[in-house]
């Protein structure tokens, strides 16, 4: 039976914990659970399964009884093989540089509390993932959010009035969640001269680097005087969709690296043993593998994007898998278009204020779906936007 009573929450839950709000996303997954006729482009997951030769490994690993803890910092061969892969994003690092986490969630936990002393301000630029802002705040610092609207791209005159705050960290995603923005090295170099200005940290979540369509990926770790003030997050979840798996890791200097050992060694031990065997499959995959997948997300992409914008505002997305609309023209909030399309047509996409505030007049729409059902949902929305515009 489920315990209900005892202490008002008010003394039994921390008040940090109360005060962070539920994830946007999932209070609106609540509503689609159950329902045959729904099609989500809703959750970020990609819609392929795990390549058969990383799941292989991984039951061959079982079959021979590896199932013990690993070091705290992860298998060696992994972290190496990290490290050299790496490269192909212009950073030259090496094993030791590396810590094997669960997931980039938990990097990103771990990098923060690492990194943060009470009060300290933490830059978010938005629209963003959800669990930036509760993170920095759970780890004491004090987040303040960016608007990047309206082309959604950081830059430094953008990031220029925030000097007055002396801020300590800033938090990048690119290719980003949920508005596919990405950033060519020239305008990295743009963000990194404020950051290095300021005397600041970088952590840089890259978990949709393989996911790039226009140009190539370059790592802000890579920049002149960035490495030793940057984090890199990333994982196995979206380009290998191994999202189940919890395995992602963290790139950073010695002192931020031991650091975040430090924590993981008490809170995490060390990253599942299994999923780090795929891991390390998982970089043994030849590049025309990965070129396929990339590809395939490409032509979705086209086909989707091209659609939505016959009735709805939208920029063409440079990498991961999400097309960020504007619903302003229909006259709807973000909640009410979401909630709306879902309640009438049956297709569950994200409000787009789940993603902070200036992320309102729009909603994400994950393109992550085969395209038989891609077709459909974008079928189902246009009739409901053209409802809307006739009413
Ligand atoms: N960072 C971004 C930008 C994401 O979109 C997600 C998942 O959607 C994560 C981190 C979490 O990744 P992981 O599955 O590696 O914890």
């Amino acid at each position: 039976m489920r315990r209900t009573g005892g202490l008002p929450l008010s003394r039994k839950v921390s008040e940090r914990v109360q005060a962070i709000p539920p994830s946007g996303i999932r209070r609106f997954f609540e509503l689609v659970i159950g329902r045959k006729d729904v099609i989500s482009l809703g959750v970020g997951e990609p819609d392929f399964s795990v390549p058969w030769s990383i799941r292989e490994s991984m039951i061959y690993s079982l079959e021979k009884g590896w199932t013990s803890y690993t070091s705290n910092k992860g298998l060696k061969e992994l972290r190496d093989g990290i490290a050299e892969y790496y490269k192909k994003f212009g950073v030259e690092t090496c094993g030791e540089n590396v810590l094997i986490t669960t997931g980039v969630s938990e990097g990103l936990d771990l990098a923060l509390r690492a990194v943060i002393n009470p009060g300290d301000v933490v830059l978010i630029p938005e629209p963003c993932y959800v669990a930036y802002k509760p993170l920095a705040f759970l780890a004491y610092g004090e987040p303040i959010s960016i608007s990047t609207n309206p082309d959604f791209r950081l830059n430094y005159d953008t990031l220029k009035p925030y000097s007055k705050f002396e801020p300590k960290v800033l938090i990048v995603n690119y290719p980003n969640n949920p508005t596919g923005v990405t950033y060519s090295k020239k305008e990295l170099e743009d963000i990194a001269d404020f950051v290095i200005e300021n005397d600041m940290i970088v952590i840089s979540d890259e978990i949709y680097a393989e996911l790039t369509y226009r140009g190539k990926h370059i790592s802000i770790a890579s920049l002149n005087g960035m490495e030793e003030r940057t984090i890199v997050l990333n994982g196995f979840s979206k380009a290998y969709a191994m999202t189940g798996f919890r395995i992602g890791y963290a790139i950073a200097p010695d002192d931020i690296i031991q650091a975040m050992t430090k924590i993981h060694q008490y809170c995490m031990l060390c990253a599942p043993i299994t999923s780090q065997i795929g891991a390390l499959e998982a970089l043994k995959l030849k590049e025309e593998e990965m070129d396929r997948i990339r590809a395939e997300y490409m032509r979705k992409r086209n086909f989707f994007v091209k659609k939505l914008s016959k009735f709805l505002d939208v920029r063409m997305p440079e990498g991961a898998f999400y097309a960020f609309p504007s619903v302003r023209e229909t006259g709807l909030t973000s909640e009410e278009f979401a909630e709306r399309l879902l309640i009438e047509k049956g297709v569950a996409v994200v409000p787009g204020n789940a993603f902070g505030k200036c992320g309102e007049g729009f909603v994400r729409c994950a393109y992550a779906v085969s395209m038989e059902k891609l077709k459909e949902a974008v079928e189902r929305m246009e009739e409901f936007v053209e409802k809307l515009k006739s009413d």
